[in-house]
């Protein structure tokens, strides 16, 4: 009987030794859909060696100035050398915060002539999610790796313009799926992928924070934008369930929103997975809840809480524990994993591929709560 740290060390082994990196994206099933991450596997133009990727961030939002931005300090692999944004107010402060050149900082207006800019490598969309596509695929035009914010788009057809946009324009796509690159995860990933305790049985996936309505005077307040709890915290869930599962649903059985105005402030449906196996989601921006629970004939293994930016933890019904959570920032993990993956030209973690087939999950979410029906995927 293996012990708990050695379980662990065990654990990390595999997982490293299944990728020379991290876990590869074809571990997490995608679906038909996912023909081995298209994206992912065009050539990149990969940078000198051992020079640190140029990173600039579009949108300097709250996610962009309190996490991410953060995160690149601590990077080893890419740096941030760029910004792009709407707002010329904020430039002075992150210039001078960062250490950004003039010729390194963009709007959106004339973000196109980063096409004869070789000092920046990737564009960070972190936008509203209904701008990501017009954004990344201009990015991509430009001739830049492109990583984009989760949820990847509004739909699937914009999904696949990022996609395609990449693909022709031979640059990599990542998702900003943080999750795929936390340690913890990664081991719960390993036991799914092992059915560690036997064939799955049913699967619970709950991500929600006890917040306010969202004013709609905020684009997280109307539907349009991609405001609303599914969009924002449910895609984590739907997320969760393709890793936790090792497997891409094939039809939404039900699904119930709760819209006080245009946006839901909670969603729940039931997903159901080849084989007849069922798993209930629930996600919310009023309710507190956070758990990623899969169980199997002999046992089970969970999150808890599954997708906050620390303390993740995991627990099995045979007393392992997963953790210590990771000292530091998943992003700067998910930012290096990325960078690494360019510049070695290897697969990443959260293809494009995958970001959409959870779009199309989400459509097929609110299909089923607006019909009452059953959709297949
Ligand atoms: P914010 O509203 O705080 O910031 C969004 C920024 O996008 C704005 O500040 C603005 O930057 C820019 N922007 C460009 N076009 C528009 C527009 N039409 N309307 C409003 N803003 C615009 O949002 P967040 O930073 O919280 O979220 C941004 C993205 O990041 C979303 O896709 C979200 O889902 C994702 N996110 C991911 C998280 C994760 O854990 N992976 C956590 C939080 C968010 P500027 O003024 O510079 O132009």
């Amino acid at each position: 009987m293996m012990n708990k740290n050695s379980r662990r060390r065990f654990l990390r082994q595999t997982v490293t030794a299944a990728t020379g990196l991290a876990l590869a994206p074809g571990l997490v099933s995608c679906g038909a859909g996912n023909t081995a991450t298209a994206s992912s596997s065009v050539p990149a133009r990969a940078p000198e060696k051992g020079r640190k990727l140029n990173v600039a961030l579009l949108g300097l939002g709250s996610y962009a100035k309190g996490q991410i931005a953060p995160s690149l300090q601590f990077t080893r692999h890419c740096q941030l050398a760029g910004i792009i944004t709407g707002s010329p107010e904020k430039i002075p402060e992150w210039q001078a915060k960062h250490d950004i050149p003039d010729e390194n900082v963009y709007s959106y207006d004339n973000m196109d002539e980063l096409a004869d800019n070789p000092n920046i490598d990737v564009v960070y969309v972190i936008t509203p999610t209904a701008t990501h596509k017009e954004f990344a695929v201009r990015a991509a035009k430009a001739g830049k790796h492109v990583w984009c914010e989760k949820p990847m788009a509004m739909t699937v057809e914009d999904s696949q313009a990022i996609i395609d946009a990449c693909n022709e324009n031979n640059v990599r796509l990542s998702i900003g799926y943080r999750m795929l690159h936390e340690p913890n995860t990664q081991d719960f990933i390993a036991l799914s992928k092992e059915k560690a305790f036997g064939a799955f049985t049913a699967a619970t996936s709950l991500a929600g924070y006890a917040g306010s309505d969202p004013p709609t005077d905020y684009w997280r307040g109307q539907r349009a934008m991609g405001g609303g709890a599914l969009y924002d915290m449910g895609v984590y869930t739907v997320n969760g369930l393709r890793y936790g599962l090792q497997m891409a649903p094939v039809a939404v059985v039900k699904a119930m929103q709760h819209r006080p105005t245009e946006v839901d402030v909670t969603t729940e449906y039931t997903l159901e997975f080849p084989g007849g196996l069922l798993a209930e989601g629930k996600t919310s921006v009023v309710t507190n809840y956070n758990q990623l629970r899969i169980e199997g004939e002999n046992g089970w293994h969970e999150m808890q809480p599954m997708q906050p930016y620390g303390g993740v933890k995991g627990l099995t019904s045979a007393g392992t524990v997963l953790g210590p959570p990771i000292d530091g920032k998943q992003q700067t993990l998910q930012m290096d994993d990325d960078a690494l993956a360019i510049m070695n030209n290897t697969p990443v973690l959260a293809p494009g591929e995958m970001g959409r087939d959870d779009i199309a999950v989400i459509r097929a979410i609110i299909e089923s709560a607006e019909t009452g029906k059953r959709v297949v995927l």
